[in-house]
């Protein structure tokens, strides 16, 4: 049986945490929580969470602290979160940090570490202006690094692939920027309590994810 996992993927857009995600979650058993998705998802059904949030989303600006937690303070209840979780793109403030200290406390639940993918501006940018989203499961290719078998179709649903609208050039010099400021604080916040391992977020999906699985230290089995 696999083993229980709670962990953060913390890094900047496109450093790979919403793959090395999916693939944790499927090696662990364990739920995937990316709040970009779940925004997403809002926005593409226009609830008030949606209207609210597409605003910030456009411009690559944070969706406030208080409308995040709250989201994600709710999703940890659901039953596939009993064995355990991977957070990905939250927490990205130091105050969303905080508050998850509060949840996880009040439930008597630790982190086992945050793995922080790291890799420079020039890279990201690259990946980021290639990266195409799946809009029904969120899958993600790339048009030159890992093109899908059908052209604009998900290898894995079937579904469309698209840009995201925040992948464009214009908008992702504002991300990197929010990420610097708002996010990267995170590491030394994680890295004084102990729980940061620091990977290597160039190369391809494999190697990223056997460094992953060197710091995690086991397949799950
Ligand atoms: P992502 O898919 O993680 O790159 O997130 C896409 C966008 O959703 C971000 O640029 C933010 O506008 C919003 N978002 C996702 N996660 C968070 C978060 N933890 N805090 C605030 N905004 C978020």
């Amino acid at each position: 049986m696999a083993r229980a996992i709670r962990v953060i993927l913390l890094g900047p857009p496109g450093a790979g945490k919403g793959t090395q995600g999916k693939l944790l979650q499927e090696q662990f058993g364990v739920c995937q929580i990316s709040t970009g998705d779940i925004l997403r998802k809002a926005v593409a059904e226009q609830t008030p969470l949606g209207r609210e949030a597409s605003q910030y989303i456009q411009r690559g600006a944070l969706v406030p602290d208080s409308v995040i937690v709250n989201l994600v303070a709710e999703r940890l209840k659901d039953k596939d979160c009993e064995k355990g979780f991977i957070l990905d793109g939250f927490p990205r403030t130091i105050p969303q940090a905080e508050s998850l200290e509060v949840i996880l406390k009040t439930r008597n639940l630790a982190l086992d570490g945050v793995l922080s993918l790291r890799l420079p501006h020039n890279v990201i940018v690259e990946r980021l202006a290639g990266r195409r989203t799946c809009k029904n499961c969120g899958a993600l290719k790339h048009v030159a690094f890992d093109p899908p078998t059908k052209q604009g179709i998900c290898d894995r649903c079937g579904g469309e692939l698209y840009q995201r609208e925040d992948d464009r050039e214009e908008t992702i010099a504002t991300r990197l920027k929010v990420y610097d400021t708002q996010t990267a604080p995170l590491e030394d916040f994680y890295r004084e309590r102990g729980l940061l391992r620091e990977i290597d977020g160039v190369g391809k999906v494999e190697d990223i994810r056997n460094r992953i699985d060197q710091v995690i230290g086991d397949r799950g089995q």
